[in-house]
């Protein structure tokens, strides 16, 4: 079994196999989508760890079975259930009779609005149930470019953390007089002006926009798109897209002996 990608997914794959007395191997390079996370939550009785300390308990856990883990990259992956061949980055192969893609993906925040990347994991997060908890009743903000009724509900919820809620739609939010009044009536605060900057600070950030206007929160909630970190899955003719990998209920990719785990399988 080669397992491609030593995160989450990856790691519990591998120990899976172990314990089915099956022979593994681990190919992993690159940080986790987790890793610039300071402290990541929801995780029974690792509630708070750190996912680099997090990730090598786990490597310390796979340590007293004999699964290899190679550092090194796949980058291309060809063959057919049972005898499938992947070249690694420096060029070396490895043979394998059943594949589980575990590469995860990559966030692909607004380019153009400086801070929101470098705070991240930081003072910028994209899951209220992964951070939420701690900012319960304090300022938060949401970044919701071009908001529209389909988007009534999410602030609703993000309003369960705090009813301290601002919203960032960049635009005039597209919205009828019913869900205006609504939000209005919940306290929730609009701004349509664009959001030009987000700077970290000792408690969250400090969001500045294109009217001149700045505003302290504890957390602004943000999306990006998920976007697959290998093609490896298309490489093989698995159904896939652009961001995410096709699978049945027994994470069984279109293309037999090959499954999928983690991040690239949710949509
Ligand atoms: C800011 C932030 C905060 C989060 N907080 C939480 C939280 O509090 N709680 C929670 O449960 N979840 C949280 N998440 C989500 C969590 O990070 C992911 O669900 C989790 O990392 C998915 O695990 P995975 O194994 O699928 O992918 P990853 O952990 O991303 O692992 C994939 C691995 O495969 C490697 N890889 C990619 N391509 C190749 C290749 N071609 N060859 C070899 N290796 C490759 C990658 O570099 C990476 O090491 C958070 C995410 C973000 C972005």
């Amino acid at each position: 079994m080669l397992i491609i990608g030593g995160g989450f997914a990856g790691l519990s794959a591998a120990l899976y196999t172990a314990r089915g007395m099956k022979r593994g191997i681990v190919c992993s390079a690159g940080p986790s989508r987790h890793a610039p996370s300071l402290h990541p939550h929801g995780v029974l009785t690792r509630d708070g760890t750190p996912p680099t300390e997090f990730l090598d308990m786990a490597q310390a856990e796979l340590d007293r079975y004999d699964v290899p883990r190679l550092n090194s990259r796949v980058v291309q992956l060809t063959g057919q259930n049972t005898a499938f061949i992947a070249t690694l980055e420096n060029g070396e192969t490895v043979q394998a009779r059943k594949i589980i893609l575990a590469t995860g993906v990559r966030d692909v925040l607004p380019e153009n609005i400086p801070g929101l990347r470098e705070e991240w994991g930081r003072g910028v997060h994209h899951c209220p149930y992964c951070y939420g908890w701690e900012v319960q009743g304090g300022p938060i903000a949401l970044y919701q470019p071009g908001l529209n009724a389909d988007h009534v509900q999410t602030l609703l919820y993000h309003q369960k953390i705090s009813p301290d809620l601002l919203v960032c739609s960049d635009t005039t939010p597209d919205l009828n007089a019913v869900h205006r009044q609504l939000l209005h009536d919940r306290g929730i605060t609009l701004i349509d002006a664009p959001l030009v900057e987000v700077k970290g600070t000792a408690s969250g950030v400090q969001l500045t926009f294109a009217d001149g206007r700045t505003s302290e929160r504890s957390v602004l909630y943000a999306h990006g798109e998920r976007v697959l970190n290998a093609d490896l899955a298309q490489q093989l003719g698995c159904e896939a897209t652009e961001f995410s990998i096709t699978v049945n209920p027994g994470q069984e990719t279109s293309v037999p002996g090959v499954y999928a785990a983690g991040d690239v399988i949710q949509n």
